[in-house]
Formats: structure tokens, sequence, C-alpha cells
């Protein structure tokens, strides 16, 4: 560097000490930061490596935000697979439920959809607890009272539906009771998720007192009517193996959208003690 001619000699050693001392202090100061953020760096991956990892949750994360909400989402997915889920097939035995084309008993389909959904969710990691697994008579109150001795997470009871006098309609419907602060939330996850995985109909969510599994059942619950049997078009795909699956897929995603955005109590199932 050329000496500027307006300092004297000891003016410009001392200019240039005090610059070197700035120098070295910046450096100490830029070392000091990649420390930190080395140091911050590693405890985020450490926090987030293996079975934790959130991108094999979301496969789409776009921003800090959505990063930090995959975390949570990480956290409320493995809390939910010590959950236990009562899964109801409505009806059974001598109670066949709806009719539909003469032989189609509502009883059967419900059956069907609810072995799957026994399947799809064990697959996930659920504890499932069915309320039937056959052709056989269950009350109301028994289904009730296994749910509540068990101190299941979750109730969903699967229905078909109908309507007299040849009047021809199709849809999803989800029936809750605002019991809690979380069946509403369980009805709605469910009945869009359905909706979606079906393609079907999207009749909405309904609160009624009367339905008595959603009443007297303790943990939060709902009640799936999938589709009219009384529909001949709609009953043909209610009875496809095919349907079936969408519609336990789309009860299953359900389930796991109701899970990731809600906080519940911790679980008292009795299988967990
Ligand atoms: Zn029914």
């Amino acid at each position: 560097m050329e000496k500027p001619r307006s300092l004297g000699r000891a003016a410009y050693r001392k200019r240039m000490k005090r610059r070197a001392r700035q120098r070295f202090r910046r450096r100490v100061f830029a070392g000091f930061s990649v420390l930190v953020i080395l140091f911050i760096v590693i405890i985020k991956v450490g926090a987030s490596s293996g079975e934790n990892d959130p991108l094999s949750y979301i496969p789409c994360i776009g921003s800090p935000a959505a990063y930090l909400q995959a975390v949570s989402v990480t956290a409320a997915q493995k809390e939910s697979t010590k959950r236990c889920i009562v899964v109801d097939a409505g009806h059974g035995g001598k109670d066949s439920g709806a009719i539909g084309n003469g032989d189609q008993y509502e009883k059967d389909i419900n059956l069907e959809i609810a072995l799957k959904v026994e399947e799809k969710l064990k697959e996930k990691g659920y504890t499932v607890v069915m309320t039937r697994r056959t052709d056989e008579f269950i009350s109301l109150g028994d289904r009730a009272n296994l749910s509540n001795s068990i101190q299941a997470d979750l109730f969903i009871a699967i229905h078909q539906n109908s309507l007299e006098n040849d009047t021809v309609t199709s849809g999803v419907e989800t029936w809750y009771l605002p019991k809690d602060a979380y069946s509403e939330g369980l009805a709605t996850c469910v009945q869009e998720a359905v909706a979606e995985a079906t393609g079907a109909r999207s009749i909405g969510i309904k609160s009624e007192v009367s339905m008595f599994v959603n009443r007297e059942t303790t943990a939060p619950s709902v009640l799936l009517e999938t589709g009219f049997v009384t529909t001949p078009s709609e009953l043909e795909k209610l009875i496809s193996d095919e349907y079936q699956d969408k519609i336990a897929e789309g009860v299953v995603d359900g389930i796991e959208k109701f899970f990731m955005s809600h906080e519940l109590p911790p679980s008292k199932y009795t299988g967990n003690a």
C-alpha cells in the first residue's frame, strides 16, 4: 500500500496497526459466526434424522413454515401409531340393515369395507379393535360398551344409506355429535377424505343426537354412510372390491389427517398399559 503523503511515518504506522486490529476482530467474529451456524445445523440434522425425517411424510416442503409444520406432523403421526381405533361394521346377523336390489344387504357391505379399513389401519401401525368380524348380531349397547371398556381413542362406524319410494340419490355423508372437542373435526376429515378418494358426491357432515353409537361412546366418534344401496348405480359401485378399497383408503386418510391436525390428550387405551 502506498504511503499517504499527508501523514507522518508514526501516524501512518498507527493507522495501519488499527486497521490490522480491525481486520483481526472481523475475522474472529466471522469464524465464530460460522461455528455457531454449524452447531445449529448439526443440532437440527440430528433431531430430524432417521425415522423422524419429516421428508418421509410430506414430500413437498417449500417454506420454513411448511418445514416446521412437517416436524410437528411427524410428532403427531408417531403419537397416532400408538392409538386404538374401534371399527364398527354396522348391523349384522338378524339385522340386515338397508337392502338394495332385493338381496344386497347393508350388513355385508359394511363388514367388507370395515375389514378393509382394519387391514389398512394395521398397516399404518394403529391398534384396531373390531366390533364384529363375521356376520353376527351385536347390540348397539355392546358396541359402545366395547369401545368404552378399552378406552379406545376413536370410534368409526361404517354404514350404508337408503331412501324409500325409489328416490334416487348418491353420495357420502358423515354423522357426528358435538359431544367433545374432536368429533366434528374427525367427521370433517373423514368426510372430505372419503369423498376425495372415491370421487363420490359429498353430502357433508351432520350432527344428530339420535345416533346411538355416537351418543354412547366416550371416544370421539363418527358414523359414516358411504353410499346409497337403494340407488342401483351406486349399489353397483358399493359392492365392488375396487370401490370398497377406495372408501377404506379414504377412511384411513381421513383418520391420519385428523391426528395430524388435532392435538389429542394422551391415549388411555387399556391395551397400552
Ligand atoms: Zn346402517
